[in-house]
């Protein structure tokens, strides 16, 4: 699945940063849902306005790829598929530039692509959502709080009817050339036994040297709103990324090894539920 993934990275990044409001999220979109609908069993695009902090109108989408949709039984995978107006990492060479979002953004949505191929290749037996949650990255995370995690917020007030899934798992910063996935804080506190789950998933894959399993970051993400919602979520996200919302986030930082490894953790959770 890694070269495969790869490609879907290099086709989001060809659209350029995929701003909320911008005709390269438009066309993002559509993209996306015509690949979904060629995949999934059903896909539901959640649409609505959200109007900012500063009064601007965005029209977002989220994306909901169902599998098996009657099965009980359904676990969760979600990433963000917009990218960030503002390189404002203190490491950036130039704030006023977007981010064009190879990792952020990219790899998470190339990730859930990449299974989306695995289950129209070979079904599950269990149930398997893949979420695409929009305007992830669009605020300051503390000044505009309600201009950031817009996507999933939504997503927890306006729930698929039916079962709840087993759990969820956020990929964020996926496809890191130099790839180490440190257990996340908020994630060890709102669903530990997820967290044990995955990485023991990766450690019994032999990739205990990707998926360190200890504790290193605490991060604000989609996952905190899901869990809010009574979900037990978690982020996959490898916060050590020189490139995190600078204009240097580009196709060469990434790589189709990281993604391969990401993507049989995925695929093994899923198959061990079958
Ligand atoms: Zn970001």
């Amino acid at each position: 699945m890694g070269a495969t993934a790869f490609g879907y990275i290099e086709r989001q990044v060809a659209f350029g940063p995929r701003i909320p409001g911008t005709e390269a999220h438009r066309r993002m979109a559509g993209w996306l849902d015509s690949l979904l609908r060629q995949r999934a069993d059903t896909v539901i695009v959640q649409s609505w306005n959200h109007v900012t902090a500063k009064g601007d109108t965005l029209p977002l989408k989220n994306f909901i790829a169902r599998f098996n949709p009657a099965a009980e039984k359904r676990v969760l995978l979600l990433a963000h598929w917009d990218s960030r107006p503002v390189s404002d990492s203190p490491k950036s060479r130039d704030p006023s530039r977007p981010v064009l979002g190879a990792n952020d953004g990219g790899s998470g949505v190339a990730l859930l692509l990449g299974v989306a191929d695995a289950l129209k290749r070979a079904p599950s037996t269990i149930g398997v959502d893949l979420l695409f949650v929009d305007g992830e990255d669009y605020g300051d995370f503390t000044k505009t709080p309600s201009d950031v995690l817009i996507g999933s917020r939504y997503y927890g007030a306006h729930q698929l009817p039916g079962p709840k899934p087993l759990y969820a798992v956020l990929f964020d910063l996926v496809a890191d050339k130099d790839l180490q996935l440190y257990q996340e804080g908020n994630s060890l506190i709102g669903a530990p036994e997820v967290v044990n789950l995955v990485w023991d998933t990766a450690k019994d894959l032999g990739y205990a040297g990707y998926f360190v399993a200890a504790p290193r970051h605490t991060l604000i993400d989609d996952h905190i709103e899901l869990q809010k919602a009574g979900i037990r979520a978690i982020d996959v996200v490898d916060f050590d990324y020189p490139a995190w919302h600078t204009p240097d986030d580009t196709i060469d930082k990434v790589s189709a090894s990281s993604l391969q490894v990401v993507g049989d953790v995925a695929m093994a959770l899923i198959r061990r539920e079958e």
